[in-house]
């Protein structure tokens, strides 16, 4: 049933739309034309303006029939850096940049499936329930879109994110929640040569902390980073700045909360043995989620994929997606895998066959979704 040229030519257009974070406004022109079309009540929210972005979030709403639950389908309409003036070419049975950008197949491998899935449902006249079409922007910058998304807008049974790499069947059903921090270390300055005594270095005071510190994968459910390190301004002076960044992810939210007090005390501590001080913030990403492998939801997929003979691939995920945030706002949500390949890197390529899948998938999902009303 699936349009292979048509959708092999929907994507080859789209990836050539420039569309990095907050830079969406083409691409959200073209998505709309596209949705309108297809016969959905098209609306672009305010986001754009709340990010200082040139698009908002896309919502497409399809009515159906009251005899299905309610679906959302959800891509992003951005990209990251290189993402611009990309040029794809098709190499056997594989789409990839001519290798100077990214391809961007992240996300717009879920964006062409869900538009030709819904190509398809128009054409044939297949019977579905309401579908919520949502295509957010700056994702790839922290998931801004649906972070700014009026909440109202997920009231829906359950959510689908189109996100995630690996084949075609990979279901991402659960994921870590992400903070992030920032340490300002303040020693004083000194001349280097002639008052040594009368400074406090920060240097010192950091390098006593991180050493210190529990770094890299701490326990079976937490990784820390530090990923950043800037300060000094002179071999001459005793440095009185050094500021620290990193991140703690973690599948459990006390393990999390843990590290977090872990971190702030050893750099206090540093701090307070060198008569140094320090500014410690913390700011939550996204919160995490895990999703019963019984749940409907769960069971709605893994039964659409064995219908197509597609192997199922259940997968913890190490990062945050927009489904992390819809999960976190009451939508059971799973991230899907789109069959992209390297991502985030000039290597970036996917199978056609995968392109194909998952538009069948997708109408699958659909059409069994009334079974789990
Ligand atoms: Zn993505």
């Amino acid at each position: 049933m699936v349009n292979r040229d048509r959708l092999i030519k929907l994507f080859m257009e789209l990836v050539q739309i420039d569309s990095v974070s907050r830079e969406e406004r083409l691409m959200a022109d073209r998505l709309t034309e596209e949705l309108k079309t297809l016969g959905g009540k098209v609306r672009e929210d305010n986001t754009g303006e709340r990010i200082q972005g040139s698009a908002g979030n896309l919502i497409a709403e399809f009515s159906g029939s009251s005899n299905y639950p309610v679906l959302i389908l959800s891509a992003h309409m951005d990209r990251v850096e290189p993402g611009r003036g990309i040029k794809p070419v098709i190499r056997d049975n594989y789409i990839m940049s001519e290798g100077n950008t990214i391809l961007a197949g992240d996300d717009v491998i879920g964006i062409t499936s869900i538009i030709e899935a819904l190509k398809i449902l128009k054409e044939n006249g297949i019977a579905h329930g309401p579908l919520k079409v949502i295509f957010s922007v700056a994702e790839e910058v922290g998931l801004l879109g649906a972070k700014e998304l009026d909440p109202s807008e997920l009231k829906a049974d359950y959510g689908f994110v189109y996100d995630v790499d690996g084949d075609v069947g990979t279901i991402v059903y659960q994921a870590p929640s992400q903070v992030k921090f920032n340490a300002v270390i303040r020693g004083r300055a000194a001349h280097a040569g002639m008052n040594p005594e009368e400074g406090i270095n920060a240097i010192k005071i950091a390098s006593k902390a991180i050493s210190e510190m529990k770094l890299g994968r701490v326990d079976e459910e937490t990784t820390v980073n530090i990923g950043v390190i800037k300060g000094g301004r002179a071999i001459n002076i005793v440095p009185d700045l050094v500021e620290l960044e990193g991140e703690i992810r973690s599948h459990r939210e006390e393990n999390l909360l843990r590290q977090q007090e872990h971190m702030q005390t050893i750099i206090e501590r540093a701090a307070a043995k060198y008569h140094g001080q320090v500014n410690f913030e913390i700011e939550r990403l996204y919160s995490g989620f895990v999703l019963d492998r019984e749940s409907d939801i769960i069971r709605l997929v893994a039964n659409s994929a064995a219908r197509l003979g597609i192997p199922v691939k259940y997968m913890v995920s190490g990062g945050g997606s927009d489904a992390n945030i819809f999960n976190q706002r009451g939508l059971p949500t799973v991230n899907l895998g789109t069959g992209m390949e390297k991502v985030h890197s000039t290597d970036e390529r996917v199978k056609i066959e995968n392109l194909v899948r998952l538009v069948e998938f997708t109408i699958n999902i659909i059409k069994n979704s009334k079974e789990y009303k």
